[in-house]
Formats: structure tokens, C-alpha cells, sequence
């Protein structure tokens, strides 16, 4: 029988940062698990450690303790060399501020990791994925000559390409106006579900957050809780629950 592979596993995460000559712990301990194709939302409030836990996903840092498997692999055991190579292959990260190289014309920004990678790119992927993101007239200009969404798109279609298991998004339209942002945002949610791609997303607007299955909530590096969408009606409801699990986070610390 073909098991189908759990994309990823965090359990009793911790990780702390040195601020001046003390060590401050940022993430206290996290512990969740994502399916093949779900998607997930992480909303806290600002300082949670919603960034560093998908830095440490990602590998963009390191961790103190505590065990993360990708695709069935614990990462803990891997070399460097493999480690990097799951990473480009099986992670994808979508920044708030883009992070494309202004240098670099549109088409070789979303060719980057693959080339760096030493692997031959899809070049019909490339040229589906353009297309769906509406980007494909853009492929030789600069990345700095297009709007906010318009470098999301292509933010996107860089972090699709290797058809990772995992998207990593840190609030991919915070830098988007709403009506943009909301697009965006249901574009890269019917990609990745075409691809049956887990998609972790942080997020700050409950309207964004009620697409996903389910949004876990962060609170001073602990999941306070997760609310499950099935009860959830819409966008107002779900930003009611929220405000409610941070209370109730409040009186109980
Ligand atoms: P969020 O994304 O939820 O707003 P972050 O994960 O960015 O929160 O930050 C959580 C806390 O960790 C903040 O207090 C921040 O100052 C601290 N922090 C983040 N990165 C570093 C770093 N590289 N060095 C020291 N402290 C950091
Ligand atoms: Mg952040």
C-alpha cells in the first residue's frame, strides 16, 4: 500500500533569541501536525512568534529543541547537504516584502532556486503557473517596475515551481491592499490545492483566514488553541472566536 506522507510534524518546539546578554524564549514549546493538502492559518498578536515558527520551519533559523519532520523526514538527521536540498525541494516561502532580487528580470527571480538547486526547471510548469498568476506578458521586466501584486504573483510563482509539499506564507498580502490582497490570496489557495500542496499561512485578517481549515492561534510563543472552521460561519465569526481565545488566554496566564 502507498501511506501517504505527513508533510509536517513540529512537536515541543522551543526556540530562544539572544537580546543583550540574555537568552529570551520566543517559541515555548509548539506542538501541531499538517495533512497533505490542508491548509492552516496562524493568527496571534504582533510579537507572538508567528514569523520565527516558520523561520524554523523553513530552516531561515535554527531551533533549540524539539523534533520537526518534513515529508516523514526528521530533519534533526539529515546532513547539511540533504537538508538543504529538502528544503528547496519541498519548502516553498512566501515573504510579506517579496524578497525578489531587484536585479534579476521576473522570469529568472521564480528560475533562482531551482538553478541554484542544479536542477533542470519545469518550463511548462513555469509557463502554467505565469499564466494562472497572470503574469506571463511580465517575464523580462524588473521587478521593481511592478505593483505590490504583481511581485506576489511572482513571489508565488518562484515558490510553486519545484511543487513543494509545504507553502510557508508570512502574511503574503500584507503589503496589498484588500481587494488585492484577497485575490491573491484565493489564487494561491486554488494552487495549492490543485497541487494538493499544504499551505501554512500567517495572517492578521479573519476574511483571509476563514478559507483555510482550521487557524491556530498564537500567543506569547504557546498555540493557545485552534478553532476549527466547521463551526465558523464567516469572517465575523471567526474574528469573534479569536478575540475570545485571547482572552480567555489573558485571564488564565
Ligand atoms: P510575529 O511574527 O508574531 O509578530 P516574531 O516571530 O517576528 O513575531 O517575533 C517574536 C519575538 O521574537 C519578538 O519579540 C521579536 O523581537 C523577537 N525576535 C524575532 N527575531 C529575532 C532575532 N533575530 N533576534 C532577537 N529577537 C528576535
Ligand atoms: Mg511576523
Amino acid at each position: 500500500m502507498n501511506e501517504e506522507v505527513t508533510p509536517l510534524v513540529v512537536k515541543d518546539l522551543h526556540k530562544s533569541f539572544k537580546q543583550g546578554n540574555q537568552d529570551v524564549e520566543i517559541l515555548k514549546g509548539i506542538t501541531f501536525s499538517a495533512k497533505k493538502g490542508e491548509f492552516i492559518a496562524i493568527m496571534g498578536p504582533s510579537g507572538s512568534g508567528k514569523s520565527t515558527l516558520l523561520h524554523v520551519i523553513a530552516g531561515l533559523t535554527g531551533m533549540n529543541s524539539g523534533t520537526l519532520t518534513i515529508n516523514d523526514e526528521n530533519i534533526v538527521s539529515l546532513s547539511d547537504a540533504q537538508l538543504t536540498a529538502l528544503r528547496r525541494r519541498k519548502v516553498g516561502f512566501i515573504f510579506q516584502s517579496f524578497n525578489l532580487i531587484p536585479t534579476l528580470n521576473v522570469e529568472d527571480n521564480i528560475l533562482l532556486p531551482v538553478l541554484t538547486d542544479g536542477q533542470k526547471p519545469d518550463m511548462k510548469r513555469l509557463q502554467f503557473l505565469v499564466e494562472r498568476l497572470g503574469i506571463a506578458d511580465k517575464m523580462k521586466r524588473r521587478p521593481t517596475s511592478l505593483s505590490g501584486g504583481e511581485q506576489q504573483r511572482v513571489a508565488i510563482a518562484r515558490a510553486l515551481l519545484p511543487s513543494p509539499a509545504i507553502i510557508l506564507a508570512d502574511e503574503p498580502t500584507g503589503s496589498l491592499d484588500t481587494v488585492s490582497g484577497q485575490k491573491l490570496c484565493q489564487l494561491l489557495s486554488s494552487l495549492c490545492k490543485e497541487d494538493n500542496c499544504t499551505l501554512l499561512m500567517v495572517t492578521h485578517e479573519p476574511s483571509v483566514a476563514i478559507w483555510t481549515d482550521r487557524t491556530l492561534v498564537l500567543r506569547d510563543g504557546i498555540l493557545l488553541d485552534e478553532l476549527s472552521h466547521k463551526n465558523i460561519a464567516n469572517a465575523h465569526e471567526l474574528a469573534a472566536a479569536y478575540q475570545d481565545l485571547l482572552s480567555l488566554g489573558t485571564t488564565e496566564a
